[in-house]
């Protein structure tokens, strides 16, 4: 069966008349219907403007340079193709997206109602009571009570909490294929923000929608997802399965990460984080590993040459030269033994 997102080989440059350099580099995700997939990284890592390339809305200086992106629906589609008009039909309808602050989200002038079945007015087909009828639902859905009373409230008059459900009884409404989520709990504190996870998680089940979770924080990807991406300066560095992630990381940039939220969970007072920043992309690394200045296993081969994605079990791919050196001990001892 076909994935319903494919994404192959995606490259994204930046292109102006002084430079051109590249982005992101050889992403390829998979993401079946129903199924919950994560990409965490940290800030700069091109996450989110992945999540922005399947929705062909990239910013004018970036070009997506080679790859497709499909989407199957009833028929298949390579977004990245699309006419503006046709990708106005996808967006809000077969893929919604709901953003990490809903105050610049939702447009402060118009009343919740407007805002809530404007996406329905331009898809779908009901009448003014249908429509009207089909916003309350929603939004007893999200776990808003009086609906009534929200229709007719502006943006400024909830709480944070309140605004994320509105979006994602926004982003739902027309039952969406896939529902892009980028940092969708980040500006919530704690408890909010796991009343939020749980309502998409339902959601997602009921609607039969898939996720693509879009965050820097590995801890909503272990609550939320089924396989995650590790990304890392514009490319993946590791893929599996959420269990094989926090089981048996293989990519030194990945136990970094759970390095530090396993220190969260301790309470310690020394946050572990991993020293240094990402590139911005037009310092990457030519030649070899892009995380090589921050590694604290690299050796010269980084610098010289990229590693390739090795397979370190199946259905786990990881991006490091070290695999190899891993994969020749385990010869010797098995010489040794024979
Ligand atoms: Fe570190 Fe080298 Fe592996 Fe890159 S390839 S993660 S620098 S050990
Ligand atoms: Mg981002």
């Amino acid at each position: 069966m076909k994935p319903l997102l494919d994404i192959n080989r995606l490259n994204i440059d930046y292109q102006s008349n002084k430079k051109e350099f590249n982005i992101i580099k050889d992403i390829n995700i998979q993401i079946d219907e129903k199924m919950k997939y994560g990409i965490v990284g940290e800030s700069g890592s091109g996450k989110s403007l992945t999540s922005l390339a399947i929705l062909n809305l990239l910013p004018d200086a970036l070009k997506v340079d080679q790859g497709h992106i499909k989407l199957n629906t009833d028929s298949t589609k390579d977004l990245i193709t699309l006419s503006k008009k046709e990708m106005r039909k996808i967006r809000g309808n077969d893929i919604a997206m709901i953003f990490q602050e809903p105050m610049t989200a939702l447009d402060p002038v118009y009343t919740i109602e407007y805002q809530l079945l404007e996406v329905l007015k331009i898809h779908k087909n009901y009448s003014k009571k249908e429509m009207h009828q089909k916003g309350l639902d929603m939004l007893n859905k999200v776990g808003i009570s009086r609906s009534e009373q929200i229709m007719k409230a502006y943006p400024h008059e909830l709480s944070g909490g309140m605004r994320q459900r509105v979006m994602i009884a926004m982003a739902l409404i027309c039952e969406p294929k896939l529902l892009i989520a980028d940092e969708p709990t980040t500006a919530l504190d704690v408890t909010i923000q796991a009343q939020i996870l749980d309502l998409m998680n339902d959601l997602s089940e009921s609607h039969h929608t898939a996720i693509l979770m879009i965050t820097h924080d590995l801890g909503v990807i272990l609550e939320t997802c089924e396989r995650v991406a590790v990304m890392y300066a514009g490319q993946i560095v590791e893929e599996s399965t959420v269990e094989n992630i926090f089981e048996e990381a293989a990519h030194p940039y990945t136990k970094g990460l759970l390095s530090s939220i396993q220190s969260l969970g301790e309470r310690s007072n020394e946050l572990y984080s991993i020293p240094g920043n990402v590139p911005t992309p037009d310092n990457y690394q030519e030649l070899g590993c892009r995380f090589a200045t921050r590694c604290p296993f690299a050796m010269d081969k980084c610098y010289e040459q990229e590693p390739p994605m090795f397979e370190v079990q199946d259905d786990h791919a990881s991006k490091c030269w070290l695999h190899v050196e891993e994969a020749q001990d385990d010869e010797r001892r098995t010489s040794r033994a024979g």
